[in-house]
């Protein structure tokens, strides 16, 4: 199969869908791989590192587009891309199309096969193309939200592990699935004194077998959630409820009873937030503050480190794009039941039911 690596197109994305190590692993199989010229460049991977790889650099998306069997990006393709997309070639990437009604419809017009990140789910219902740019944006929750405590960021003065002598910072992390325990497990890291709350009984049971000690996982209620906020210096959002708008967990009333300086960090803001007071803000003016409260509201956390982000993304998105490139996407498809569930749209027809509901459209 003919495989095509497009470069990023989407403002501030700065990850690659493959990297050099990926296209070595293609090329064994005997796969031809083109990667268009400094895809990699955002991640620190050069052309020369492809082609020693074994791809082939080609000049322009166009003609990627035009020999390729299947393509791959990491972001929804982009509007200036939609006419080139061809029928029956194999678009493999994340889509979001439940969000994107105009890419929806490009993409039934252009009857391709359109094989989601986002929908690829194990029997144990986990999206393991999802799984790590959680596990990046919990770490750098807690990474973030350390960094807003010094005083020169507008925090209120709090090293989070303390010193000999000096009480730690305390932390409340609301949800504890995989944001939540990548964050807890940051936090601790640095010495802080961690509430890991979560409505799940089962869930807080395994968090107290994996935490260390100064990790406490508590069941989260409206009650507790207001006693623990007026002890926080930082706060980490990291609630889910699938296919739901976040719940406003943290209402405005609740940060008057918060310390002046202490830090919000709202990783469900790309959700909507379970922040009463969270919008989402960009990297490049990542906070805003409420109520002498600082609020860290960034969508795409993960584009902040994206050389950890493309490996963390390409070790998981690897192995499902090598088992559609070896046996064809309809071969993969009745035998790996994760892949099947990522075909969202095939030759003009909507084969996943949230994204034909989210427009009306016949599934
Ligand atoms: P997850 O499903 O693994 O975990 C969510 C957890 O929230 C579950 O354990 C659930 O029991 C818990 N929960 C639900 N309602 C709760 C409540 N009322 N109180 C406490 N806990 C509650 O999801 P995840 O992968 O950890 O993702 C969390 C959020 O982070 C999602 O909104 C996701 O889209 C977002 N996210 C954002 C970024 C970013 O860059 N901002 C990156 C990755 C993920």
């Amino acid at each position: 199969m003919i495989v095509g690596i497009l470069k990023e197109i989407k403002i501030a994305e700065n990850r690659v869908c493959m990297t050099p190590a990926g296209v070595e692993t293609m090329v064994h199989n005997n796969h031809k791989v083109l990667v268009e010229k400094n895809a990699g460049k955002g991640s620190g991977f050069t052309n020369k590192a492809y082609e020693k790889a074994g791809a082939v650099i080609v000049s322009s998306a166009k003609e990627i587009f035009k020999k390729a069997d299947m393509v791959m990006h990491v972001k929804e393709p982009q509007p200036s891309e939609y006419d080139l997309i061809r029928k029956d070639q194999i678009v493999f990437t994340y889509l979001h199309l439940a969000a994107e009604e105009k890419l929806t419809k490009a993409l039934i017009k252009a009857k391709s096969v359109n094989i989601a990140y986002e929908t690829i789910q194990k029997a144990d219902r986990s999206l393991p193309l999802l799984t790590p740019m959680s596990e990046v944006a919990g770490r750098m929750a807690a990474q973030e939200g350390a960094n807003y405590l010094q005083m020169t960021k507008g925090g209120r003065g709090i090293l989070l592990g303390g010193v000999p002598g000096v009480e730690p910072g305390v932390v409340v992390v609301i949800g504890g699935g995989v944001v939540g325990i990548n964050a807890a497990q940051m936090a601790c890291g640095l010495g802080g004194k961690v509430y890991l709350m979560d409505t799940n009984l089962d869930r807080l049971r395994y968090l107290r077998e994996v935490m260390p000690s100064n990790c406490f996982p508590v069941m989260s209620s409206k009650p507790k959630l207001r006693e623990l906020l007026k002890k926080a210096d930082l706060v980490i959002g990291a609630v889910l409820i699938p296919g739901a708008k976040a719940p406003k967990l943290v209402t405005r009333d609740m940060l008057k009873g918060m310390k002046k300086g202490a830090v919000m960090v709202d990783v469900a803001i790309d959700q909507g937030g379970c922040f009463e007071t969270s919008k989402a803000t960009t990297h490049d003016d990542p906070v805003f503050t409420v109520d002498g409260v600082v609020h860290y509201c960034v969508a795409n956390m993960p584009g902040a480190v994206a050389k950890t982000s493309t490996l963390a993304l390409t070790n998981a998105t690897l192995p499902y794009a090598l088992e559609i490139a070896n046996k064809g996407w309809k071969k993969a498809c009745r035998e790996n039941r994760e892949i099947k569930l990522g075909v969202n749209i095939v030759d003009g027809k909507v084969t996943y039911s949230a994204v034909a509901d989210a427009f009306g459209l016949k599934f």
